[in-house]
């Protein structure tokens, strides 16, 4: 009696043991698509070459392939992947599937991934219709950085070295021609920097204010500057005076 109760418990234990290692087993056997030359756009539209790809347990050892109910190939040795092209299928809604065997005589299906083929033409539409919005706002922004320093105008202010400025917002000392400037209510401010366009000069550039010490001090450099220049103004003027009388005494 105890015996076969035993038995009947080793029986249930057993079998118990079976069913869990036969569900670990039957895993389902993974099925990817990746694309190898082609579009791959949104809503599962593709066209091109792409690759069926299929993973499972280690005992397996053959892979088929299917679009929609059809073959379309198997693969006997891993890596169990299958390359095919869009093309040499009907446009429209298609299912890929794989079922693969393990060398322990199980049969794994995969789940199935779907998908639209479209024409050539349709994916190439499809790609510039994400493409050109793109390249538009990056013409728009080309364009406008080259416009805008055109329409504040290249001209530049005539101010005479050493003139006190006014300095409302702050100003800075033009990195390019040591000048300083007042900053302009329409700069481009960046978290520590403005982007300004020195009226002497006329060149962009980032800077950041200074002390109204430095400005002034800046101003004064004007000056020397502007002193250091004072012979050089006469004697080209004598020269072109020069020039223009000869140009009379010729006549
Ligand atoms: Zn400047």
């Amino acid at each position: 009696m105890k015996k076969i109760k035993f038995g009947l418990l080793l029986a249930l234990f057993l079998s118990l043991v079976f069913v869990s290692a036969a569900l670990a087993q039957g895993e389902t056997l993974n099925l990817s698509l990746s694309r190898d030359f082609g579009y791959g756009g949104f809503g599962g539209d593709i066209q091109g070459t792409f690759s069926l790809h299929a993973s499972g347990p280690s005992t397996l050892t053959r892979v088929e392939f299917f679009i929609d109910k059809t073959k379309i190939g198997e693969v006997d040795k891993a890596p169990f992947n299958l390359q095919f092209v869009t093309d040499n299928y009907p446009l429209g809604a298609h299912s890929f599937s794989a079922v693969g065997y393990t060398s322990d005589g199980e049969e794994l299906s995969s789940p199935k991934i779907d998908r639209t083929f479209v024409s050539a033409s349709a994916g190439t539409q499809a790609g510039l219709g994400f493409v050109i919005p793109i390249l538009v706002i990056v013409f728009a922004v080309v364009i406008l950085a080259a416009v805008v320093p055109l329409l504040s105008g290249r001209k530049t202010v005539n101010l005479a070295p050493g003139t006190p400025r006014q300095y409302i917002l702050g100003g800075t000392v033009c990195p390019k021609c040591g000048r300083p400037f007042a900053f302009s209510i329409f700069s481009l401010r960046l978290v520590v920097a403005r982007l300004e366009r020195c009226p002497y000069c006329g060149r962009w550039g980032f800077v950041r204010g200074v002390s109204l010490g430095e400005l002034r001090a800046a101003e004064q450099a004007e000056v020397q500057v502007a002193r250091g220049q004072v012979p050089e103004t006469p004697a080209e003027e004598k020269l072109k005076k020069e020039l223009d009388d000869s140009k009379y005494r010729d006549a």
